[in-house]
């Protein structure tokens, strides 16, 4: 047996011994290839040249005839015939690689890796996860404030019961994709680029359905209704979403369900306004509320409370109730309700509001409130500027 100066021995670089059996030897190339596999290490040349050196050690090894003559004659047996140069018998091409081995050591990245798209041999493509499904749940402000149970009622895919998910008609199950090799991958090299496509024959499936299930119509899936009791918690707000982890729809080759994002939307309440944890709402007054006080009750969103109006309250005045707002989501901590008071103006006045207010009015003209003074001597500083003003020109 000859060596070829910087090659290595083939048992050497899959690490077995030479009376290895054929499952050793795959065993031991899956094992290589998943370590140095090229999606683990990016950018490291000396990994991928081990690589490219255990998928030519395999390629010889696994082959009985190769094997039998690399036996005998050593690497220079296989230099005619797959071209000089370089590595010899390698490959120069990872495209090779994959379209050759793939299936055999791409299930070992199923598991490991998880989620995405992706090769994976050993009976077809990766699992990837399902679907997330979306809808929208309405609540009252009051079911924001306190938390509530919602029952969401949709309909989502499931497996097909008839074909268990395949999509092949009962009694046949998917034939493997002869095309891709039953990855459901099929990669090309570009220039620097290694570009991962889905395999056009099987549309990334790795299988073939000859005989379609008649249920599925050879989706695999079928279409089903299911309720979910979803638990609001006290605080939320507009927007927010609330995830059912694992409620969506099944995954792809046993992967993972997706999951089910409940989005939040309160309905406009007719007297609060929320604004974060606090509450907002104005109560009309009338005048004489405002100038002597008064009292009256307002309703909460859990009972009610006897509101104190001042007596002097001004228009637009904010009475501030602590703890009487929403609570937080995280912390629970409530706001505050804040109470704008809105001075009403009568628009009609009977004959003996008109009386009162006249006389009301008289008094006004003789007392002259500090704030309405300072007002009127402004107004009269104008208007002698203004004077002044034209009498320059
Ligand atoms: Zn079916
Ligand atoms: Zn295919």
């Amino acid at each position: 047996m000859t060596t070829m100066p910087g090659k290595r021995d083939y048992y050497e670089v899959l690490g077995v011994g030479k009376s290895a059996s054929a499952d050793e030897i795959k065993r031991a190339y899956r094992k290589s290839a998943a370590a140095n596999h090229p999606d683990r290490n990016q950018g490291d040349s000396a990994a991928e040249e081990r690589f490219k050196e255990a998928a030519e050690a395999y390629d010889i090894l696994s082959n009985p005839e190769k094997r039998q003559l690399y036996d005998r004659v050593g690497h220079e047996a296989f230099t005619q015939s797959r071209g000089r140069g370089g590595g010899g018998a390698g490959f120069q091409d990872l495209n090779d690689i994959f379209g050759q081995f793939g299936d055999i050591f791409g299930d070992l990245f199923g598991g490991q890796m998880g989620g995405g798209g992706g090769r994976r041999g050993g009976g077809g493509p990766r699992p990837t996860q399902g679907d997330s499904l979306k809808t929208r749940l309405q609540l009252d402000l009051r079911e924001a404030a306190f938390g509530c149970n919602k029952t969401v009622e949709m309909t989502r895919d499931e497996l097909c019961d008839t074909c268990d998910g395949s999509g092949a008609k009962a009694g046949t199950t998917p034939a493997r994709c002869d095309f891709c090799g039953g990855s459901g991958q099929v990669v090309q090299q570009q220039g620097f680029f290694r570009l991962q496509r889905p395999c056009h024959v099987c549309k990334g499936q790795g299988t073939i359905i000859r005989d379609r299930c008649a249920t599925c119509t050879g989706t695999g899936r079928q279409p089903k209704k299911f309720s979910l009791d979803i638990k609001i918690p006290a605080g939320v707000d507009e927007g927010m979403q609330i995830v059912a982890r694992g409620q969506g729809e099944p995954g792809e080759h046993g992967g993972p369900r997706g999951d089910l994002y409940c989005e939040v939307q309160i309905k406009k309440h007719p007297l609060f306004e929320r604004d974060g944890s606090d509450l907002h709402c104005t109560v009309p007054i009338s005048f004489s509320q405002a100038a002597l006080g008064t009292q009256f009750e307002i309703p909460l969103l859990d009972g009610k409370h006897l509101l104190e109006i001042p007596a002097g309250t001004q228009p637009g005045e904010v009475l501030r109730l602590r703890g009487k707002g929403m609570p937080h989501y995280q912390t629970q901590r409530k706001g505050d309700l804040l109470v704008e008071v809105q001075v009403e103006v009568p628009r009609k006045l009977s004959g003996r509001q008109q009386e009162l207010i006249r006389g009301l009015a008289e008094i006004e003209h003789k007392h002259v409130s500090p704030h309405r003074k300072s007002f009127l001597e402004k107004l009269k500083d104008l208007f002698v500027a203004g004077e002044e003003s034209e009498e320059k020109k």
